[in-house]
């Protein structure tokens, strides 16, 4: 629903900086800095998205920060409305006098994520775009950030929209033979109709698929070291991470926390999890121990194994493989710099292995290779070319969307009136619209914005 309130909020994190930034938007924007803006030039006369020096005074007239305002007029704005910003200084206290000079004067506290819900109403930006918005600010990785970059510049939203305009053209030629059943539009052609939404159906599914890569991207991929104690698992932390921050011991088994670093492998934000807290959970004795254990692997997008090349295998490591599911685990031998005694042919089902050496830093660039394949295997994506969807709830709209294509090629088997078939196209078509927002009910719209953070 449209609002007429003008809104305001802090567009930057609360805390220490060089500039703090309060944001209005709204019908009475440009008031409201009116009465609070003290400048060579009023607030009325500022020409849009121009900066202007000043300071702004309180209902006292005493001086609360020495600014920089800026008008950003309906609708070349983020918003679409009339939009202030006012940088002032980067301190908590600072910003918070700013925004109660503006709630003095008739602002509302702007709800989470309402200036781009604004612009989304506006017709600024499509739901799609919108959504790019969060993911572009909780990016983290390059990559991640290129294909957020991508969806609010409209690549998913042009994608879904090729699709619907070719799904309401085999619409239209339908209606037109329900409407006119027998004269001017001639015999239908069924073939011909249906050809499309087989290809489109295709195309619908390869862009679905891309969301194994997008949620990679968006979520970052956790990686989890497992093995038994001594094998090497912080030393291959520190290799990967490229610099010695988890402790090295000499010592079998001291016990350490689990440690979780952040890094990027091939554009994807990865957290890489060294489970040497699991020294007592790979004892074998210990039942909740083994279940945590389990319960790490479980959950992590891809587990490191780890071996000891140079001893031969044992128990615990053996029950560390127990741990491990074949299709989300890459076999890592270590200590390839020292003779092999480990028979790793004791380790079939492993199919992805690595030898190398944490120590001497050999094998790890096949490593990173094998853990980033793991998650552009198959896909044309990983060259960076593409739509790449991010989103579970658009993975979700377009496999609605699919299988009520699928619907209807089964209906067309099945000589249902044509009715039926454009039922299907039309379901099909809503489901596309929940991508870009069209056909969204209000209550997932609030769900989403409500996702964003207040300022934005
Ligand atoms: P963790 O208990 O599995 O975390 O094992 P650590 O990383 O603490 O390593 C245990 C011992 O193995 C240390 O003395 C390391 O220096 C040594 N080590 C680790 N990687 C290698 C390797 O590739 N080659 C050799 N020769 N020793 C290694």
């Amino acid at each position: 629903m449209l609002s007429f309130e003008t809104i305001v909020a802090p567009a930057t994190p609360p805390g220490e900086g060089g500039v703090g930034i309060v944001r209005l938007s709204g019908p009475r924007a440009v008031d409201f800095l009116e009465i609070v803006f003290k400048g060579k030039t009023s607030a009325a006369a500022m020409k849009s998205h121009h900066l202007y020096h000043g300071h702004l005074l309180n209902q006292e007239r005493v001086c609360v920060d020495e600014v920089l305002a800026v008008v950003m007029r309906a609708p070349r704005s983020y918003t679409g409305e009339d939009v202030v910003e006012v940088h002032c200084h980067g301190g908590i206290q600072i910003q918070r006098s700013v925004l109660d000079l503006f709630l003095a004067a008739g602002a509302t506290m702007a709800a989470s994520g309402e200036f781009t819900q604004r612009a989304f109403l506006n017709g600024r930006m499509d739901l799609a775009q919108a959504e790019a918005v969060v993911d572009l600010i909780k990016a983290r990785s390059e990559r991640a950030s290129r294909v957020a970059l991508d969806q609010l510049d409209g690549h998913l939203s042009r994608q879904v929209y090729l699709f619907s305009q070719q799904l309401k053209a085999a619409l239209a030629l339908l209606e037109a033979h329900i409407d006119f059943p027998d004269d001017e539009v001639g015999t239908l052609d069924l073939p011909g109709l249906l050809a499309p939404v087989r290809e489109l159906s295709l195309q619908m599914s390869t862009l679905a698929s891309s969301f194994d890569v997008g949620r990679a991207l968006r979520e970052g991929i956790s990686v989890l070291i497992l093995g038994r104690p001594n094998v090497g698992k912080s030393s291959l932390m520190n290799a990967m991470l490229g610099e010695s921050r988890s402790i090295v011991t000499e010592v079998a088994g001291t016990t350490r926390d689990t440690l979780e670093e952040q890094l990027v492998l091939g554009g994807f934000p990865i957290r890489l999890v060294d489970a040497a807290g699991v020294r007592e959970t790979v004892d074998l004795v210990e039942q909740e121990g083994v279940r945590r254990a389990r319960e790490k692997a479980l959950s992590a997008d891809l587990v490191l194994m780890v071996v000891d090349g140079s001893c031969p295998l044992g128990d615990e490591d053996f029950l560390a493989l127990e741990l491990c599911q074949s299709d989300k685990t890459v076999l890592v031998v270590n200590k390839s710099d020292q003779a092999q005694v480990c028979d790793i042919k004791l380790l079939s089902g492993f199919e992805r292995r690595v030898f190398i050496s944490a120590k001497h830093g050999f094998g790890l660039d096949e490593l990173r290779e094998v853990i980033v394949d793991q998650f552009t295997c198959n896909e044309t994506l990983s060259a960076g070319e593409g739509v790449v969807i991010t989103e579970r709830r658009h993975r979700d709209a377009l496999l609605r969307a699919i299988s009520a294509l699928d619907e209807l090629l089964v209906s067309v088997d099945a000589l249902a009136p044509l009715e039926c078939l454009a039922m299907e196209l039309r379901e099909a078509l809503s489901a596309l619209g929940q991508i870009t927002g069209e056909t969204t009910p209000d209550e997932i719209l609030d769900q989403i914005f409500s996702q964003f953070c207040i300022g934005k």
